[in-house]
């Protein structure tokens, strides 16, 4: 018993907590089949490392922001155009997240966007990528108050760490022309370092507009189109369907 509980302590002090919380577990199996020491000693490490690989997804899923969870399962590919299922489900090997390219969702209100951004997000992290999700009007409040508030600053550290960043919303509230210039610079530091998701209700026309300043928006563009595959999302709004199927 003693050398059991003094095992016990020396993985706690090691922090070897995966093979510490299956040790009972670990040890019956071996005495049932009497595994070699070398099979013993390699079942530990196995333990010990997918427990680690599995907290480290569950951190990151935290600290990706995702407003809620969504995957491509429950994604209806019958009822959107502009993006096939096989489509969606090549891009889930994340290839383009290794080649920085980025995805541009676009299409009106109620069509899916957000939803297949957090799938491709979930999806990522999942793979072991660090993710960060913001809806643009909450990206640009931690972006003005990174100077002086910690906690944006410490964000906006981890977004430009990730490999993904998915900004949400773009269009549905103007910008004003020193927050376009933030949103600007943060795209450009991004570009080619990390991969970006943007979703838009707004095409690329309307964009100028909505930032106040026709340059700016077309060097952003410029940017956010030179490895990008861009997805026009058209058909009924998923939320006023569910809606009538109540009534
Ligand atoms: P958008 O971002 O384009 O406004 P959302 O992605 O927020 O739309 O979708 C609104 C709601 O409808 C969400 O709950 C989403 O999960 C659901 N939804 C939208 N399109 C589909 C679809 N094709 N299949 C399944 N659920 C969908
Ligand atoms: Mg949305």
């Amino acid at each position: 018993m003693k050398a059991y509980e003094q095992t016990l302590s020396y993985l706690n002090t090691l922090n070897l907590r995966g093979v510490a919380t299956s040790l009972d577990e670990m040890i019956h199996d071996a005495e049932i089949s009497k595994t070699s020491y070398i099979t013993f000693l390699n079942t530990m490490f196995t333990t010990e490392i997918s427990y680690r690989v599995k907290r480290r997804v569950e951190r990151n899923m935290v600290g990706a922001h995702f407003p809620v969870i969504k995957r491509m399962d429950n994604f209806d590919f019958g009822r959107v155009k502009g993006m096939g299922k096989s489509e969606a489900v090549n891009l889930l090997d994340c290839r383009w997240i290794d080649n920085k390219e980025n995805l541009l969702f676009f299409g009106p209100p109620g069509i899916g966007k957000t939803h297949l951004s957090i799938a491709f997000g979930v999806a990522a992290v999942e793979k072991g990528y660090n993710v960060c999700f913001e809806r643009i009007t909450n990206l640009i409040k931690l972006l003005k108050t990174a100077e002086i508030q910690k906690t944006s600053e410490y964000r906006i550290r981890r977004i430009m760490k990730s490999s993904l960043m998915i900004i949400d919303e773009i269009g549905y509230t103007p910008i004003e022309k020193r927050e376009a210039n933030l949103f600007f610079s943060l795209i450009s530091e991004m570009h080619e370092k990390l991969s970006i998701i943007v979703t838009s209700n707004k095409s690329f026309e309307s964009w100028a507009e909505m930032m106040g300043d026709a340059v700016m928006t077309a060097a952003l563009l410029d940017r956010l189109l030179h490895h990008a595959r861009v997805f026009n999302l058209d058909g009924e709004s998923y939320r006023i369907k569910n809606q009538n199927k109540e009534v």
